[in-house]
């Protein structure tokens, strides 16, 4: 059998972010401001500390103002809150990301509840969940949307695949199952509790890998020809010539890649288009914001 090919995300996001970057020079011809991003960090995880400041300088490059909130870990909720707020008024702000997770004692969805749910770029406030549920034009989380995007961009029209989504978080399996269902496509959501996985699994055109757990969907559970999107990034323990250990996805890549038509790589698929939808997303923002259409081609 063929090698998969492997649909390059990093390519598909620099040729996003390259498009949001022309948007957001347009944008500041027309309103005299670039569009803007509020990110609140509360806390010194060392992961968070990395993936704020890949978005600054994502934001930057794209033309898009970048306001960061660094705040220690004892941070108070009320404090927190107080911020949140500020950042709702603030006419310079057009989306507002809070870095999770929280450290311990404050209340993640308190906080994402006083984010206004249009300047919610991240997609996680319940308004924006329930217009993806019903269908109306809202945030959609970033990185099921990019997975939507490599999808179209690789499949074309979608209608009538079938796709089972492993995993149903509500800041991955479930949008990304409900974006599936929108675009046509006849959804299986599948998890923990689901039986005979592998056999489930192999029934689909499309699998959406986002489980967290390193290498568990094998080669033989993929259906020859099929389109694999692993969104798992999993580091495994050092090893002698990888001392930091090797990142994989929830995808046997060398397997999968035998048998499937397409496939996602980890690192360079899926990842590097949450932060280019991160941006789409407060490019979009910014338009509405300013009473301006939504702009094309994003
Ligand atoms: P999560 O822990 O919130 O959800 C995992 C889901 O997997 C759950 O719904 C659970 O039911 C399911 N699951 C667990 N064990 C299973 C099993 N044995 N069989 C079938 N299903 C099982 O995780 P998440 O936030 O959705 O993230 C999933 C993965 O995606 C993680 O590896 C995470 O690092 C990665 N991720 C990547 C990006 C990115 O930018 N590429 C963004 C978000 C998450």
């Amino acid at each position: 059998m063929a090698q998969a090919v492997r649909i390059d995300g990093k390519a598909f996001a620099d040729g996003l972010r390259a498009r949001i970057g022309v948007a957001a020079a347009a944008f500041l011809q027309q309103t005299a401001r670039r569009p803007g991003l509020a990110v609140v960090l509360v806390g010194d995880d060392a992961a968070s500390q990395v993936y704020v400041g890949a978005k600054a300088k994502a934001c930057e490059e794209a033309g898009i103002a970048s306001f960061e909130h660094r705040l220690p870990a004892t941070t108070s909720s009320a404090e927190l809150l107080t911020l949140v707020e500020r950042l709702n008024r603030d006419p310079e702000v057009d989306g507002i990301l809070v870095q999770l997770p929280l450290p311990q004692g404050l209340d993640e969805q308190a906080v994402i509840a006083a984010i206004d749910p249009d300047k919610d770029v991240d997609g996680f406030h319940v308004i924006n969940a329930g217009r993806l549920a019903v269908g109306q034009t809202g945030f959609v989380p970033c990185t099921p949307l990019g997975c939507l995007m490599l999808l179209k961009d690789h499949l074309g029209d979608l209608s009538g695949q079938e796709a089972v989504v492993i995993g149903r978080s509500n800041i991955v399996g479930k949008p990304m199952a409900q974006l599936l269902t929108d675009a046509n496509a006849t959804v299986t959501i599948a998890h923990s509790r689901t039986k005979n996985l592998p056999e489930v699994v192999r029934r689909a055109d499309i699998v959406v890998a986002a489980v967290g757990r390193p290498e568990m969907v094998r080669g033989d559970w993929i259906k020859p020809g099929a389109t694999v999107i692993d969104v798992g990034i999993n580091r495994l323990p050092p090893t002698d010539d990888k001392p930091k250990g090797r990142l994989v996805g929830d995808v046997a890549f060398g397997e999968a890649a035998e048998v499937a038509g397409a496939i996602t790589p980890v690192p360079g698929g899926v990842g590097p288009m949450t932060i280019a939808v991160l941006l789409r997303n407060t490019l979009v923002a910014a338009h509405a914001h300013a009473g301006l259409p939504a702009p094309e081609g994003l």
